[in-house]
């Protein structure tokens, strides 16, 4: 038989995926692969309905349904403080998963190479490899997830093309302050790169932490490829609604491999989400207040439960520091471990650290305010586990 690609060597399957099978499979409490357990607004669900009955049930244009880039355009110029045409400046995708691939298709060429922060959700490395260009790796540290700006300038001058920038930050929960994007914004400039952001948690962000878009800082329209989604805004992540925001010149390219990729978004879920994008702002403070709460419910549960972690300034992941805890091997044996005894998912934090780390795992806390008082008492169990106890 031929050889397959070889360009898949270098990774194997998602953690986070793996970890929901796994879960699954043991029906654990699943806080690993971060989505919900509740409903999606009903006005959403309900459009879908009558939409399952009148259609567009066939393929719509193929960066997006007229109504639904020109809804998106009206809230994204609001949110982000540009003016978006909804005709020249926005492709919509299958998720911001396809939105990052399609970014990253349409700036690299084979060889080519791109900044990537680390810790980092872990798509962003495949998608490196998939689009033919190497990523070079920016340390966040730990407690604040700071960088050093002098490593950043080190991969522009190392030839990266692109910046790869997750805003509010999956799994550290950083949000990127005014000062650190204009570090980055600025080294983009100086090295003529291109910045292309996850924004899918613009939305959840804590205060006193702001989000601010970095396409949005001066000069940086013209250079950003801003990617995002309705996944977690309107809790509808198996939807698969994403989109990217650019200028036209950078948009004409990632039309063109969308439309060879996926060809488009589901129609049906597109025409059902606009009745989502039309939401008033007091939507968006709701979310945050329900996430601001279950931040609260989940954080005071594991300083019950004994355990330290960092808490986050957006998104909604923690990463939990388990060097306390008996010893293991590694820490996705431990994560193994959990779901088989204390009957919790978490992903393995190696899984998102470029730098050599077994030290954390991530929990999310997208749940019912019930499935995370639950996960907290099965969590508590973990004491007995402290290093010096026997187990
Ligand atoms: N962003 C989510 C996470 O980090 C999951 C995304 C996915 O699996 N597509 O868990």
């Amino acid at each position: 038989m031929p050889n397959l690609s070889k360009r898949l060597d270098g990774f194997g399957e998602s953690i986070i995926r793996k970890m929901t099978r796994i879960s699954n499979q043991y029906g654990a409490i699943n806080l690993s692969q971060g989505f919900p357990d509740f409903d999606p607004p009903k006005e959403i669900t309900d459009a879908l309905k009558v939409i399952a009955d009148t259609g567009p049930h066939q393929y719509e244009i193929t960066w997006g349904a007229q109504v639904f880039r020109d809804e998106l355009s009206r809230k994204q110029s609001a949110y982000m403080g540009l003016k978006i045409n909804p005709n020249e400046n926005i492709v919509v995708t299958c998720g911001s998963t396809e939105a990052m691939m399609v970014a990253m298709l349409s700036v690299c060429d084979i060889g080519d190479k791109v900044a990537v922060f680390s810790p980092f959700y872990e798509n962003y490395g495949a998608d490196a490899i998939l689009s033919g260009a190497a990523p070079l790796f920016v340390e966040l540290v730990p407690p604040n997830f700071s960088f050093d700006p002098i490593k950043l300038e080190e991969t522009l001058k190392n030839g990266a093309k692109a910046i790869i920038l997750c805003n509010p930050s999956n799994p550290s929960g950083k949000v990127f302050s005014l000062d650190e994007l204009k570090i980055i914004a600025d080294l983009a400039v100086k090295y003529d790169a291109f910045v292309i952001t996850d924004e899918v948690y613009e939305h959840i962000v804590y205060k006193p932490y702001k989000h601010i878009y970095i396409a949005s800082l001066p000069g940086m329209f013209e250079r950003t490829i801003s990617c995002s989604s309705l996944s977690k805004t309107y809790s509808i992540t198996g939807w698969r609604l994403g989109y990217v925001i650019a200028p036209e010149r950078i948009i004409n390219v990632c039309k063109k491999v969308h439309d060879f990729l996926t060809v488009g978004a589901a129609a049906p879920l597109q025409h059902a989400a606009v009745v989502g994008l039309a939401f008033k702002d007091s939507y968006y403070d709701l979310l945050l207040k329900e996430y601001e709460r279950k931040r609260s419910i989940f954080l005071d549960g594991l300083r019950q439960a004994g355990l330290s972690f960092f808490e986050p300034q957006g998104a909604y992941y923690t990463l939990v520091d388990i060097s306390a805890l008996n010893p293991y091997q590694t820490d996705q044996e431990f994560c193994e471990w959990m779901i088989k005894t204390i009957g919790v998912a978490a992903v393995p934090g190696s899984s998102f650290f470029r730098q050599k780390e077994n030290r954390y795992i991530r929990f999310h806390f997208a749940k019912r305010d019930e499935t995370l008082r639950a996960a907290i008492e099965k969590l508590k169990k973990l004491k007995q586990y402290k290093r010096g106890n026997i187990l």
